[in-house]
């Protein structure tokens, strides 16, 4: 038997990188999931792909809902759905910032909002927060992706606290370079692609990038009942980046 037997679980950002490969890991160990993403396509047998986006509430709303009705209800909720931006304080104008964090930041708290009563009604309530190491490592040419990831952790923290005596856990993980298509997509613009790679393997002490599948296990335990005691929680899934 997998630890998810019986549980429900929703992936947003769940059609590409690590949220598809934390909806297929949580899958493959039992549980129902919905991945709720702008585009979900073609997704894997059993995913459930429900097109939602997380900056617009009333598809938020109406996905989360979908998600409910069609899994059964929800136990599990991975807010892992974010985008990208590079630049400094100089030169992201005001529409940039408002743009990422209202995918990256208010994202997450209208999906968590519209899932919270459907996760009160389950037996092994859990959120986990696909945070990064950009919240706290000051990664430069960084500042918007890590002003997001900050408020990512902090929300973190202040989730767990507001919902522990409901006994919904709250935790997020803080991956490194994940090698991603998102990733995948920022060295084809690179001017050298291959010397970029290899600067972000030597980046981190592992001297290699994190796999998606390394990241949805973090993710998936710290969404099982095995972690029922874990709530607040960051874990880092960085090749030791964190400890530098
Ligand atoms: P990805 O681009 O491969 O996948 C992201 C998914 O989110 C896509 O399917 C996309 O369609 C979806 N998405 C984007 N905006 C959305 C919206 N408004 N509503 C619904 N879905 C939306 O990226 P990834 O690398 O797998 O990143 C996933 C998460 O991991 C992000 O939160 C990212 O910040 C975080 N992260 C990634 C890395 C990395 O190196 N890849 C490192 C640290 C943290």
């Amino acid at each position: 038997r997998g630890e998810f037997d019986g549980l429900a679980a929703v992936v947003t950002g769940g059609a590409s990188g690590i949220g598809l490969a934390t909806a297929l890991h949580l899958a493959e160990r039992g549980a129902r999931v919905a991945c709720l993403d702008l585009r979900p396509g073609e997704l894997p047998e059993p995913l459930i792909g429900i097109t939602a986006d997380v900056s617009d509430d009333a598809t938020v709303r109406a996905g989360i809902a979908a998600a409910a009705e069609r899994l059964g209800g929800i136990d599990i909720l991975v807010n892992n759905a974010g985008i990208g931006a590079i630049g400094t304080v100089e030169s992201n104008p005001d529409d940039e910032w408002h743009r990422v964090l209202d995918v990256n930041v208010v994202g997450l708290v209208r999906v968590s909002r519209a899932a919270l009563p459907h996760l009160r009604r389950s037996a092994h309530p859990a959120i986990v927060n696909t945070c990064s190491i950009a919240a706290h490592a000051g990664l430069p040419d960084r500042a918007l992706y890590s002003a997001s990831k900050g408020a990512v952790q902090a929300l973190t923290a202040a989730m767990a606290a507001d919902h522990v005596r409901e006994g919904i856990r709250v935790c997020c993980v803080n991956p490194g370079t994940a090698d991603t298509p998102w990733v995948r997509r920022l060295l084809d613009q690179a001017a050298d692609p291959a010397a970029e790679l290899a600067a972000l393997k030597t980046r981190q002490p592992t001297g290699r990038l994190v796999s998606a599948e390394e990241v949805a296990h973090a993710i998936a335990y710290l969404a099982s009942p095995l972690a029922g005691a874990t709530t607040g929680t960051v874990l880092s899934v960085d090749g030791g980046m964190h400890g530098l």
